[in-house]
């Protein structure tokens, strides 16, 4: 049956159309007023708001309401309250009030806060955002909301990341300002948030313990049939496949979320979804909302949706490419490079801002990809290496570069343009031009991060780019405010910036190794793995970056600091304590089991008359033991450093441990059980095989 996707669309989510037509007229205006500009809203207006989202909310089947937030773990988190409140004659009434709408308390003692609870007030309350939509998931009425202390530090994404868009607004508005945009009232960051994930049939994949607890595989060598025949990307859809991706953009489309593109990607079972873009805050919101659908649905298609960054070692690992650009309130995108001499100079300024943002702050953008599980894909297979790098492909590089040297800039056809107040040469938009290897690349109209991993949140990217560009458009909008010859002005700074951030700009292959030392050469950051990264988060540039707009304080630093070396401890943890369990209940048993029987059935031979000089059996046993020996060796030694780790309480020193010490130890024991499994009978080896899983969903 074919559905009416207009009217289905957004039908799930109180929009502005559905403002519009159930809100007063004043009321719509108040909070209009709000969403765009910031104003406060009082809780008469937030009544009337209220009422209205509930009588919405309970035609459209809701019966309960909650706060939905984003904790610092990177997930998110509800807590539902019925609408019901006491009436008369032990009644009840259906009611919701603008109190209830505008602050909440949830019982969250126990999400991390990196200690800022506890120096301040022990709980903390969630607020309403309303320029993110409320929706309806489940019959739950979910209310975005930012959650901080009582003492008023954001213990969320959320909280920093409308700070940072704030910061980013203000600086850019100075310098459109000075183009002459004067209708301008609010600059918005906008992000694509493209989502790449795996499919598994969920009979296959619950047969594997690690898989269940970790997201990934623990053990597994790799299959005869991998990527390498790049027959997947772009290939057909299986019907499976085809029938999940409608459903997930049936769901999604109900929520507003404008899911567009689905396709395969690169690996066997891997796929990528990609919406269109909208503000940072929302992209934010969407994307959370969009990993929790795929998880759902791929169930009820007995599917398993893996949004590990690294499920399979030696196979693709998933990220999330983070399309950033600014869009001006009248709908000018200003990394568009435009079509006369002042849009293509204002263009440039937003270009070279970003240059000089990302070479500056290099360790902030990999921290805000920095997590166990990225660790495994940034620098391996088809990914983005740790380097920090920007492509910008022929025809700007030329364009900067004659700028830089103060020459003529010289198109392909060997038109000569003048760099002073200059013509753009008209930029490619296709996909020719494109560098798939850079991690922050420029297309056309957009720069796309490419190494956030595909079970983080993006609001760490996005905090960084806001806020680092912010910085930079400030220290530009102040040169150029002053500047008594406008064009002389910009010129000289424009030249002065990228003589002293080319070096971030690199159009060869990122993923070769000369690019590594070729990178060291020009000084830039190679931060391997998260806690490498994050031990550059309190430096006190970043520190100084974050106070200055108000983005973050010293103290949320500290607490986000403790909690991501937390959080990648703690998932080692679980991954090193999975493997140890795997191997002690079933890979050890196992293979000592099928030497036994090795050994039978050669002494059986070696008793009758069919002996040979040689025995396969012997052979095979003797392998398979020295596996063994070396698995169980293997085990203990993890074992007894888990034991270690976890007696740890300097935070910092048990993230070094997990990095430098455990997870060494996790590749020992990985080697030798994926020789047993590669020598052992297809039936003995107690888990699905990488084959198994790769190719599990067959039509
Ligand atoms: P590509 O050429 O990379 O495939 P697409 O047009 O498919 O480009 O866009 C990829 C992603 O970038 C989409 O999610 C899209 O909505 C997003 N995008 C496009 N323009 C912008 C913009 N101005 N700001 C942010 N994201 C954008
Ligand atoms: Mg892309």
């Amino acid at each position: 049956m074919m559905k009416n996707i207009p009217e289905l669309f957004g039908s799930m989510c109180f929009n502005e159309a559905v403002m519009k037509e159930r809100l007063p007229e004043k009321t719509y205006k108040a909070l209009k007023k709000t969403i765009d500009e910031n104003a406060p809203l009082s809780e008469d207006i937030a009544s009337v708001v209220a009422d209205a989202m509930k009588d919405w909310a309970i035609e459209n089947g809701a019966v309960y309401y909650t706060h939905w937030f984003q904790p610092l773990t990177g997930a998110t988190a509800e807590k539902h309250d019925a609408f019901i409140a006491p009436a008369a004659d032990g009644k009840v009434i259906m009611e919701f009030s603008g109190k209830e709408l505008i602050k909440g308390e949830p019982d969250a003692s126990s999400f991390p806060s990196g200690g800022l609870r506890t120096t301040c007030e022990a709980r903390g309350y969630t607020a309403w955002d309303p320029t993110s939509y409320a929706f309806i998931k489940n019959g739950v009425l979910c209310i975005p909301t930012a959650f901080c202390s009582f003492g008023g530090h954001a213990l969320d994404k959320k909280t920093p990341l409308l700070r940072s868009m704030e910061a980013v607004s203000k600086q850019a508005l100075r310098i459109v300002k000075l183009f002459g945009l004067t209708d301008v009232k609010k600059i918005e960051s906008t992000v694509g948030a493209e989502q790449e994930y795996f499919l598994i049939d969920k009979e296959a994949a619950f047969k594997r313990k690690d898989i269940i607890y970790t997201g990934r595989t623990l053990f597994g060598s790799n299959p005869p049939k991998g990527q390498e025949l790049d027959d997947h990307y772009f290939g057909s859809l299986k019907s499976r496949v085809s029938a999940f991706m409608g459903e997930v953009n049936e769901e999604l489309w109900k929520l507003g979320i404008m899911a567009k593109t689905k396709h395969n990607e690169v690996a066997p079972a891997q796929h990528e979804l990609a919406p269109i873009f909208v503000s940072t805050n929302l992209a934010t919101d969407q994307n959370q909302i969009t990993m929790e659908i795929m998880k759902k649905v791929a169930l009820k298609h007995n599917m398993v949706c893996l949004l590990h960054e690294k499920p399979f070692a030696g196979v693709n690992g998933s990220g999330k490419h983070n399309n950033w650009s600014l869009s001006t309130d009248t709908g000018v995108n200003l990394l568009n490079p435009g079509k006369t001499p002042s849009e293509n100079m204002q263009f440039l300024v937003f270009l070279c801002a970003v240059i000089k943002a990302v070479d500056e702050y290099q360790d902030l953008l990999r921290i805000s990809a920095a997590s166990a599980g990225n660790d495994h894909r940034l620098g391996a297979d088809e990914a983005p290496p740790a380097v920090i790098s920007m492509f910008l492909g022929d025809d700007l590089d030329g364009v900067l570069a004659a700028l830089e040297k103060d020459e003529h800039y010289v198109d392909k056809e060997g038109v000569k343009m003048d760099t002073g107040p200059m013509v753009l040469p008209n930029l490619p938009k296709d996909n020719t031009d494109r560098n798939r290897t850079s991690p922050f690349a420029f297309t056309g109209n957009k720069f796309e991060f490419r190494m956030v991993g595909s079970n983080q949140s993006i609001a760490d990217a996005n905090i960084v780019i806001n806020t680092a560009v912010a910085k930079v458009l400030d220290g530009f909008a102040g040169v150029l405010e002053q500047a008594e010859d406008f064009d002389a002005a910009l010129h000289t700074l424009l030249k002065q910036t990228i003589r002293a951030h080319k070096r971030i700009i690199f159009n060869g292959n990122g993923y070769d190794d000369a690019w590594q030392k070729e990178a060291q050469k020009r000084g830039l950051l190679n931060l391997k793995t998260t806690v490498d990264a994050v031990e550059h988060l309190l430096d006190e540039k970043n520190i100084a970056l974050y106070e200055k707009y108000g983005v973050y304080t010293r103290e949320e630093l500290e607490a986000n600091y403790d909690i991501y070396l937390e959080n990648y401890s703690k998932i080692i943890h679980i991954e090193a304590s999975s493997m140890v369990k795997m191997s002690q209940k079933e890979i050890i048993p196992m293979s000592i089991e099928y030497v036994k029987d090795l050994c039978e059935a050669s002494n059986i031979k070696k008793q009758s008359s069919a002996a040979v000089s040689t025995f396969a059996e012997d052979d095979l046993a003797k392998k398979l033991s020295a596996q063994t020996e070396l698995v169980y060796k293997a085990t203990e030694a993890l074992e007894e450093a888990v034991h270690k780790a976890e007696k740890m309480d300097d935070i910092h020193a048990q993230a070094r441990f997990y990095c430098d010490t455990i997870l060494p130890l996790m590749k020992a024991l990985r080697k030798p059980a994926d020789v047993i499994e590669f020598s052992c009978p297809r039936y003995r080896w107690p888990y699905p095989t990488y084959g198994d899983l790769l190719l599990s969903v067959k039509e």
